[in-house]
Parts: structure tokens; sequence; C-alpha cells
């Protein structure tokens, strides 16, 4: 596998051409941004921590029939994935009340759903991602009506997953995001990353947030929350 030039560069993550028109090497940075890019840092380890537990995540998926884009992971920054079209919705997935739910409704954190809570975005920067609808999403020809029900059920079905595998590791899921994206066959499969920038992570007994919050909000050891859900995941320091 030849890494080639870098097709794309995000918030936290670069994307390079390799020899095979088909895969895409994927290189995780220490970069942090929140609110909507205006706030900026570093986490240091945020970069291979993120790769390692996104493949971990992927492969325990991919075994219990999600497709995800994983091929095979390269070295503690970069893995090889496959080349997709992202489908631009954010899929993010509610177990209990935080961030921007709590804000918007006007409720506390910590607020227990009897069932999960699917809400799409609009992947647009220029628009800072709007919250959208089935409706919307197919009136914008973002996706199909049967592309959408695939995504969701998907969704509901990573959401029973990661919850069991994380609960086993006295880690509380709170919420997340997924995107999606299609091969050049158009399968539909899981894309991006799951990791502590995109989910939202309690301890079980304590309710300490293990994740990007404690960067958000200036809670302090960032670097230590993320090393603690490799440690709890991965079992590595
Ligand atoms: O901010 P909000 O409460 O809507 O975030 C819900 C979940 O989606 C959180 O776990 C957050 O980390 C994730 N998210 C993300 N990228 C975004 C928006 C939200 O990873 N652009």
């Amino acid at each position: 596998m030849e890494k080639r030039e870098q097709l794309y560069e995000g918030k936290a993550k670069k994307v390079f051409a390799t020899d095979d028109p088909d895969l895409v090497i994927v290189s995780y940075k220490d970069d942090a941004t929140a609110f909507d890019g205006l706030k900026k840092g570093t986490i240091s380890g945020k970069g291979a921590i993120n790769n390692q537990m996104t493949n971990f995540l992927m492969q325990q998926l991919e075994k219990e029939g999600i497709p995800t884009h994983f091929v095979e992971e390269l070295n503690e920054r970069e893995t090889v994935v496959k080349k997709v079209t992202i489908v631009p919705l954010e899929v993010i997935v509610r177990n209990i009340s935080a961030g921007h739910f709590a804000s918007r409704y006007g409720v506390e954190e910590g607020i227990i759903f009897e069932e999960p809570v699917v809400e799409f975005s609009y992947k647009n920067d220029d628009l800072h991602d709007p919250l959208l609808n089935d409706d919307h999403a197919v009136a914008l020809k973002l996706s199909t009506r049967e592309e959408i029900a695939k995504i969701r059920a998907y969704a509901l079905k990573v959401n029973s997953l990661l919850k069991e595998i994380l609960l086993e590791n006295g880690v509380t899921l709170v919420d997340f995001k997924l995107e999606f994206g299609k091969t050049a066959d158009g399968t539909l499969v899981l894309a991006d990353e799951i990791s502590p920038d995109t989910c939202r992570f309690w301890d079980s007994k304590t309710g300490e947030k293990l994740d990007k919050d404690r960067f958000r909000r200036d809670l302090g050891n960032v670097e230590g929350a993320y090393q603690e859900m490799r440690r709890r995941l991965l079992g590595k320091e």
C-alpha cells in the first residue's frame, strides 16, 4: 500500500489517497475544536487514542453485522479505510439528556430516556450543521427515504451494541454522533470515528465525564479522560 497525496484535511483528521482507488488512509490529529470551531486546542495523544478506539469498536460492530469502512490499522495514528462518499447527515443518538438536547429544550442533563432519540443534522459548516428531519433530508436530496430508514436502523443497532460494550467497562453511553458513507458500488457503511471526540461517556459509578466535554467546558484532566477510556476499552496505558 502506497500513501499518496493528501485529499482532505478536516478538524481532527487528514485523508490521503493510496495506489488503490477504492482505499484511502485516515490520519488522526491531536487538534481539538469545539463550538463550531470557535474554541481550538490540542489534546496530546488524542489522535492515537481515537484511531485505536475507533478501530477496536468498528471491528466489534462488523462482527455483529454493521458494515463499516474499516480495513486495516497501519500504525498508531493511521488506518486504511474504504473510500466513501459521505452522506451529508450527522446522525446523533441520545440515551440520556446532555449537551444541545439539554440546552435546546431547557432541561437538565442526566434525564434517562425510555427510548433512544435519533436526530439528524445537515453536515454543512457554512450553515452550522442545522438540525433537520427525514422530510427535510429527502427534500434537500441529501439522502433517500430508504437510505434514511437503513441509517436509522444501523444507528439504533450501533447504540445497543456500544452501550453493552461500554457498560462492561464501567462506562455509560450518553450520546454519540455517527456518519455514514457509500462505497463505489453504492454500499452504505459506517464511516468517520467513534471516540471521546464524538461520544459522551460517563463513568457508570461516579458520573465523571470521560470525553471531549472536559475540553469544551474546561473541566481539566482532558488527556487523562482520553487515556482512561483507552485503558478501559483497550487495556493499554
Ligand atoms: O452537541 P450535541 O449535544 O448535539 O452532541 C451530541 C453528540 O454528538 C455528542 O456526543 C457530541 O460529541 C457528538 N457530536 C459530534 N460532532 C458534531 C456534533 C455532535 O461528534 N458536529
